[in-house]
């Protein structure tokens, strides 16, 4: 059996009993699973998780299901590369970037909490998945959604990238694509959700889908060797991987995993959609609402559910959070791929390029430890470097032709 007690709003702080039920009926909170940390402490240690297999279950106490797990067993568990080249870029001295752009069935940080999100909705007895998706979580539902049997309802705004579509529509869940806004899929998937009983994993099955991001925090403090980072920096869409990952070193720090948690996390947006750096650069706790138009369209959330913890989070830890233009995004995805040998998606350009301006501008310190999350892989937004990238060199097959042109290259 698991180790989750119940569900308790965030707000009014009211208990819920363990059911896909996600905002509080009487002040509309979001609800957030509780967890017996004593039980946990007295099973989850450093090392019974070292014995454990190499993927996200690894921490399941930790983790809202009740059973064993069912989905994502080749999920997680993703490298840690100390980035020594990179760091030599920036002027650091401890820089790693926590490579969500491998391993994962699906290519993304996605996989994590689906495979959280599928496994409760099967202890919850339901035969349907849907999810309102900017890409990512689309593919992750529509792929583990159909190893693990499941109808697939995925809805999209109808403006993502067609390599995105194609990666979704080739495990043949139903897609629908919505004429619209990210925002505007959302509002109508919370309405179809309140009608047709399905587990839609980011709405009705939100408050356990969201813990399975809390995996790549523990992962990172497991790789540093058993210690949270001094720095780390995450994209944000709607903010929910931001406060898990705070959440998940907070868990580790109660349950004595780790002994100090000097942690300040950074937010990291593009300019064209920046709703949560907006809010933290003017210093107030309303997010307001923004029309998205950037590159990084995985982080194309213009009214962030969780913008506002996310904004707490940041802000408990003595963090901040930054934005930078669409060129930027572009620069820094050429610099990750020409320095580290990661091809990272826009979202992996937004984290790198808002890093470089926070320790520009002395938010994060040179002397400390850095972790960047790398979140996507950049095989699935390759529309966004057209234009960008040096041309290839063509020739005939020949030798002369090739010494040719060796003549004009750098050697
Ligand atoms: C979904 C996503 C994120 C972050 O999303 P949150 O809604 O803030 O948890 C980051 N990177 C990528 C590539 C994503 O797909």
């Amino acid at each position: 059996m698991g180790y989750v007690t119940g569900l308790k709003c965030r707000e009014c702080g009211r208990d819920y009993a363990v059911e896909p039920v996600y905002v509080c009926e009487f002040c509309f909170g979001p609800l957030e699973v509780v967890y017996d940390y004593k039980g946990i402490k007295k099973v989850l240690t450093k090392k019974n998780i070292e014995k454990r297999e190499q993927n996200l279950w690894r921490y399941k106490e930790l983790l809202p299901i009740d059973g064993e797990p069912q989905v994502g067993l080749e999920s997680g568990c993703t490298p840690l590369l100390k980035a020594e080249n990179l760091a030599k870029e920036l002027g650091v001295n401890e820089l790693y970037i926590k490579d969500d752009t491998v391993v994962h069935p699906t290519l993304s940080f996605k996989d994590r909490v689906v495979a959280v999100a599928l496994t409760k909705a099967k202890e919850f007895g339901f035969d349907t998945v849907a999810c309102a998706s900017t890409g990512n979580l689309a593919q992750a539902v529509s792929a583990h959604g159909a190893r693990a049997g499941f109808k697939r309802f995925i809805f999209i705004p109808a403006t993502l990238e067609p390599s995105k579509i194609v990666a979704s529509l080739v495990y043949e869940p139903n897609l629908l694509a919505v004429d619209g806004s990210y925002d505007d899929v959302n509002r109508l998937c919370s309405e179809i959700a309140n009608k047709y009983k399905w587990a839609f994993v980011n709405i009705n099955i939100r408050p356990f889908y969201a813990e399975g991001s809390k995996t790549q925090g523990f992962e990172i403090a497991e790789q540093l060797g058993w210690k949270a980072p001094d720095n780390i920096v995450v994209p944000c869409a709607s903010g929910s991987l931001l406060t898990k990952i705070w959440k998940s070193f907070k868990e580790f720090k109660e349950i004595g995993i780790i002994k100090e948690l000097p942690t300040k996390l950074f937010g990291a947006q593009a300019t064209g959609c920046s709703p949560i750096a907006a809010a933290m650069k003017q210093g107030t706790d309303v997010i307001r609402p923004v029309k998205p138009d950037t590159v990084a369209k995985s982080l194309a959330i213009g009214n962030p559910a969780d913008g506002f913890y996310a904004l707490q989070a940041m802000r408990e830890s003595g963090g901040y959070a930054e934005d930078v233009s669409d060129r930027e995004i572009i620069d820094a995805i050429k610099l990750l791929a020409k320095t580290e040998g990661v091809f990272a998606e826009t979202a992996g350009g937004v984290t790198l390029a808002c890093a470089k301006k926070l320790i520009e501008t002395g938010k994060i310190s040179r002397d400390e430890s850095i972790v960047l999350c790398i979140t996507g892989n950049g095989l699935k937004t390759q529309e966004a470097l057209s234009g960008h990238m040096a041309s290839v060199h063509h020739i005939k097959a020949n030798l002369a032709s090739f010494e040719d042109v060796l003549k004009g290259l750098k050697t």
